[in-house]
């Protein structure tokens, strides 16, 4: 992988990235997550802060892939002896779902794709089993999916979808640092990500400092006459 510092696409605050591994071959990336000591650790049932710790454990988590590489956070945590729930129980790095192996971001993100595809269509595009994406669609809180809200968005990422092969496309667009769907267009042609960016006001334009995409040549077209900054 080049200099570049990965750091600013894991706006996760209560985590600190202490290695990356990036396997050229699979296209996976592998990058060791631990808690960051400045914050004390939460009780995540019931909120609170606890300082007894049980002990330490490590669970390999998927995030969002960036561009066509599989990202796996390897995150190390804390179990927690909480005297006000009277749990032991994991500490709340708002970073995922103990019961779920995927990110929070991740899981919003499939949430939202599983209302324009099918299930076994999202499975197949993450590559993730179809038991996972029905779990999370099942068990992801409904969130507020009314007006999009374009404002403040600092890194998007665009996904394209094929949804049958050869035939029919979609292009996603997302807050990457939320898993957040801002856009479902048809098609993936420049014209399907202007149409995006042309719902945006010009300083909605200036606040995006990255857009995480494959090369494929319509999109850099699209990102390159809309966003001024480097894509
Ligand atoms: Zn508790």
């Amino acid at each position: 992988m080049s200099e570049l510092s990965i750091s600013p696409y894991f706006p996760f605050r209560r985590i600190n990235i202490v290695k990356q591994v990036v396997d050229e071959t699979t296209s996976k990336a592998f990058i060791n997550v631990v808690p960051d000591k400045r914050f004390h650790p939460v009780c995540h049932l019931c909120g609170h802060k606890v300082s007894a710790v049980h002990s330490w454990a490590q669970r390999s988590i998927r995030d969002l892939n960036l561009a066509s590489t599989q990202i796996w956070l390897r995150c190390s945590y804390r179990k927690l002896f909480c005297s006000h729930c009277q749990h032991i129980s994991i500490e709340e790095l708002e970073l995922f779902h103990p019961y779920l192996r995927v990110t929070r971001r991740l899981a919003t993100y499939i949430h939202h794709l599983c209302k324009v595809m099918t299930v076994a269509e999202v499975a197949r595009h993450l590559q993730l089993d179809w038991k996972t994406v029905k779990e999370i669609d099942k068990q992801y809180l409904e969130a507020q999916y009314g007006q999009p809200d374009y404002d403040g968005l600092r890194i998007l990422a665009v996904d394209e979808i094929s949804l049958r092969k050869g035939h029919k496309y979609l292009t996603i667009v997302l807050d990457y640092e939320t898993g957040r769907v801002i856009h479902v267009g048809k098609d993936r042609k420049a014209k399907t990500l202007n149409r995006f960016f042309n719902q945006l006001s010009a300083k909605q334009k200036k606040s995006i400092e990255a857009v995480v995409m494959d090369m494929w040549d319509p999109y850099i077209k699209a990102v390159k006459k809309n966003c001024h900054r480097r894509p």
